[in-house]
């Protein structure tokens, strides 16, 4: 098989630059189709491999925003890039003693690499979940959904203030015939006007329109037939210019365009974009507020208390490692943000409440 990047060479000689949008999407199917990203000999680790206690919360959370929607017999649990399947087995084990819950909901997994769901059905051996391409295959009914780590590997545009007004960066091949950045006219570009008016020369706006195709089927989907969507993530709480298109491969920052498909291509997510467009589907939107926070109000404190006692010194210290890292602001608890979309009739949920963060409307 031709290796991506002389894939990508052919597509650009035979129709010009591609959008950053092609080229992450086509870049990220074929790092995540490896199935190699993940831990200590991968090249990044996300919060369910950080700590058990990230997935028992996310399940607790599941729970009781299922006796929130009158605990519906069945209910799908939806989770989108489950990885490894581990945040859905550490989920499913916290709520395997809450009556009713476990024996309610119908696992449903949206997951596009092979590798990974065959490494999904692994972990999840003693349940029979359904994959799906995308969430629109997944039938209709009330519904829990969780993703995390899913919106940031969605394939991004990116459009940068030139003296020419707003152009869209594409990728091109240059005269050594390494992949190179370039501008090209694709019409109006999709910056908001208070942005677009203070942008200087060089001022890049990032745009995901598949984000918002799955917040906007979550929304529409709580809404007609019950339920929430919750979504984590690193990211912004208002909309911003600035470049965050990254590469990360063992562990460390990489190049965007030298090695494609060998590197995991992130950006982070517009969390406030995300919260409009769930809004304009009539839901009701629930934070989006710091990772640390929603964990704490959760009462993650009390189950790190209950997990560390009476294990030797050197697992205690590594139980609370894991979670200070999951909840400290100098670590992933201020970057990441959580946001749930949910039915307008769940007014408060579990964690937002707390944090005094629910939408008021
Ligand atoms: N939630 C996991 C994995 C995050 S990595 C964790 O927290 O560890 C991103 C996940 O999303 C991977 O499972 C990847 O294969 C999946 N993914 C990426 N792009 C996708 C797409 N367009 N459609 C479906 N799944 C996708």
């Amino acid at each position: 098989m031709a290796a991506l990047i002389d894939t990508l060479r052919a597509r650009i000689a035979e129709s010009g630059p591609l959008p950053v949008s092609t080229y992450m999407a086509a870049a990220n199917a074929a790092y995540y189709a490896k199935g190699t990203a993940f831990g200590a000999a991968g090249d990044f680790i996300t919060a369910p491999d950080i700590s058990q206690t990230f997935g028992e919360m996310i399940g607790l959370w599941c729970a009781a925003t299922w006796a929130a929607m009158g605990a519906p017999y069945p209910v799908l649990l939806v989770e989108c890039g489950p990885g490894r399947g581990t945040l859905m087995q550490d989920l499913l084990r916290a709520t395997a003693g809450i009556e009713g819950f476990n024996a309610a909901v119908r696992v449903h997994l949206v997951e596009q690499s092979p590798a990974l769901r065959a490494s999904q059905a692994y972990a999840l051996s003693e349940i029979e979940p359904h994959w799906h391409d995308t969430l629109s295959t997944v039938p209709p009914g009330p519904m829990l959904l969780v993703a995390n780590e899913f919106l940031d590997a969605l394939p991004i545009r990116q459009y940068e203030r030139t003296a020419q007004g707003w152009r869209e960066r594409a990728i091109t091949v240059d005269s050594a015939g390494a992949l190179s950045f370039t501008a090209i006219d694709s019409g109006p570009a999709p910056v908001p006007i208070p942005l677009a008016a203070g942008a200087d020369l060089g001022a890049v706006f990032e745009h995901c329109e598949t984000a918002h195709e799955a917040v906007r089927a979550a929304a529409q989907r709580v809404c007609a037939h019950g339920g929430a969507a919750l979504f984590i993530d690193y990211g912004h709480k208002a909309s911003a210019l600035g470049e965050t298109l990254q590469a990360v491969r063992r562990h460390g920052y990489h190049s965007v365009l030298s090695d494609p498909g060998e590197a995991d291509l992130t950006a982070h997510v517009d969390f406030a974009a995300l919260a409009a467009t769930a809004r304009s589907r009539g839901a009701r939107v629930h934070g989006p507020i710091e990772q640390g926070l929603w964990l704490r109000a959760l009462g993650i404190l009390m189950r790190l208390a209950t997990l560390a006692r009476g294990k030797p010194a050197a697992v205690g210290r590594d139980v609370h490692a894991g979670v200070r890292r999951l909840i400290e602001p100098d670590a992933m608890g201020a970057l990441f943000k959580v946001m749930a979309v949910s039915h307008p009739s769940l007014a408060t949920l579990d964690g937002f409440a707390q944090a005094g963060d629910n939408d008021h409307r």
